[in-house]
């Protein structure tokens, strides 16, 4: 096997302390580095700033050969292949925004042997002349590893869905003796399984890291005036601090930095809408300057590496808890205190909904869609420790943080104990295979169609909950969702049914509190400014 044993090249110590100048290792780099430089296949899982790269720029010098780098983006890959040169590595790139005669270079000291590492785009690494090359490397042992960075854009469910990621898995069968690495800072265990699955990975060993942030502290507030409850979180918590605001719309963005300019934040605007050199200029001011507040849209962020941004606040609901995860973990990478803030309204969520709904996508597409926002929803709502429920979401179990609004601050709840057992008995009576408003309707006593033609008025749980309105029949499903007493099959029209968790409040072992609502505050000002 054209393989070079690791023992004959220098530590991977030797090269973190001489190349990249850090003394110790991070976490799980050590293992991973070890593991990969041996030959074994790895799939990473570590939160963003977690220090992804150095898991396969380490390995990749240990090795003999050149490795190839598979990452979507343009600018994340020239960051760090100049990191990578002014650390004395021989590192160069290949994508769609080189002109002829310098990809030509590139592709000469391919395959002169003269590069440690090639970043690629994916579209660019599937033509068939750069496999070509790519096959003489192999047949003369001198590809060092594949490493394919931001590899949940192979992910069909998820936002970041890159079509030419599907077809990386031809690594595997065209380059069988040469490892692997895929990494991520975003995935669910779901999301983690079908990673490994689609570039054939189901073998290689998994490196989890612990996705908690403990220095950042998640608050949510009730929407009342958002731009003022805004402002005073600025002023009272931030004043003259780096920090993100995110919002959803283009013209939100532009209306809130504008304004925020006037109260006499310095705020900056960031969408993919606005002319390249502005963008650019926002955002080397954000990262040069102190206390610069960019309102942005999610186009910014991706490869941003300032490590003081105090605070990121969302002015409306992220996409989903991955979205959100990402989005905040922007904040306090210097490891000192930082803010995630948000204010949400239950109008954000009927939103959202819609846009789903009326989306292009198939119906699959929308279930899911849908479940990811009832799992953001879920976190929003919840009344125990934010971290925690973030956490679960990843897989990980934890103790309640004392750094969250609830966990500082315990909310008012209701005792909603009795109305989740009418709940999951309203899903059990229906046979475990409607959705929430089907069951909604039964239990509330709504004489409609379906329920006449299922007979559903017949069941021993029709009409017992006719003293809740809907509002709160859907809180209390979401959140039953959320927690996972009832489980949504997405294969059967969203139908829900019981899981073993929901055996002890059925059996009166557990109890259920909800958030208890807040009461409405109609300010003058919350009214005349919209
Ligand atoms: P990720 O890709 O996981 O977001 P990066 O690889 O960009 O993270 O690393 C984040 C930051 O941490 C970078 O500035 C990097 O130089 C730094 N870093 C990574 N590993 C170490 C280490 N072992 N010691 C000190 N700093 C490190
Ligand atoms: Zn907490």
């Amino acid at each position: 096997l054209p393989m070079t044993p690791a023992a004959a090249s220098p530590s991977s110590l030797h090269i973190l302390e001489h190349v990249f100048g850090y003394t110790a290792f991070r976490g799980e780099q050590e293992a991973i580095v070890e593991h990969v430089a041996a030959g074994g296949d790895a799939l990473v899982l570590m939160p963003t700033g977690g220090g992804k790269s150095l898991c396969f720029q380490i390995p990749a010098l240990m090795r003999a050969g050149t490795a190839v780098v598979v990452s979507p983006l343009i600018a994340l890959m020239q960051d760090q292949v100049s990191a990578l040169r002014e650390a004395g590595v021989a590192a160069a790139y290949l994508n769609s925004s080189q002109a002829a005669d310098e990809s030509a270079a590139v592709e000469r000291d391919l395959v002169g042997g003269r590069l440690d590492l090639l970043y690629v785009a994916p579209e660019r690494l599937l033509t068939g002349r750069l496999l070509a090359t790519l096959d003489r490397l192999h047949e003369a042992g001198r590809i060092a590893l594949f490493a394919i960075d931001e590899a949940h854009c192979v992910s069909q469910w998820g936002h970041d869905f890159r079509p030419e990621y599907l077809q990386l898995s031809v690594l595997s069968e065209r380059f069988p003796a040469v490892p692997r690495i895929a990494l991520t800072a975003t995935a669910d265990p779901e999301t983690r399984e079908e990673i490994a699955q689609r570039l054939a990975l189901g073998d290689a060993r998994r490196f989890v890291s612990s996705f908690d942030r403990p220095n950042i502290r998640y608050r949510m507030v009730d929407k009342d005036n958002p731009r003022a409850q805004l402002l005073a979180f600025i002023r009272d918590d931030h004043a003259g601090e780096a920090g993100i605001v995110y919002c959803l719309s283009r013209r939100k963005v532009e209306e809130t930095a504008a304004w925020l300019g006037e109260q006499g934040i310095r705020a900056l605007a960031y969408h993919a809408g606005m002319a390249q050199e502005i963008r650019a200029a926002h955002q080397s001011r954000f990262l040069r300057e102190d206390g610069i507040v960019m309102v942005a849209t999610i186009a910014f962020g991706m490869g941003i590496d300032k490590p003081d941004v105090r605070f990121v606040a969302h002015l409306d609901l992220p996409r989903s808890i991955e979205g959100y995860y990402q989005e905040t973990g922007r904040a306090g990478r210097d490891g000192l205190a930082a803010q995630a803030w948000m204010a949400w309204g239950a109008q954000d969520i009927v939103q959202q909904r819609r846009m789903i709904d009326e989306s292009e996508g198939a119906d699959d597409f929308k279930w899911r869609a849908r479940a990811r926002l009832d799992a953001l929803v879920g976190l929003v709502e919840t009344t125990g420790c934010r971290r925690q429920f973030l956490l679960a979401h990843f897989g990980e179990e934890g103790e309640a943080c004392g750094n969250c609004d609830n966990c500082l601050e315990p909310p008012r709840t209701w005792d909603a104990t009795d109305a989740a057992r009418r709940a999951l008995s309203g899903v059990f009576r229906t046979g475990q295979r409607f959705g929430a408003g089907h069951v909604i309707d039964v239990l509330r006593g709504e004489l409609t169609d379906k329920v006449r033609d299922w007979k559903h008025d017949q069941v021993s749980t029709f009409g017992i909950g006719a003293e809740l309105d809907d509002k709160t029949w859907r809180t209390l499903f979401r959140q039953l969702v959320a927690r996972g007493l009832l489980a949504v099959d997405h294969d059967r029209h969203s139908a829900l049914t019981l899981t073993d968790l929901a055996r002890p409040l059925l059996r009166g072992e557990a109890e259920f509190a909800l958030r208890l609502a807040p009461e409405k505050r109609r300010s003058k000002r919350s009214r005349s400014t919209r």
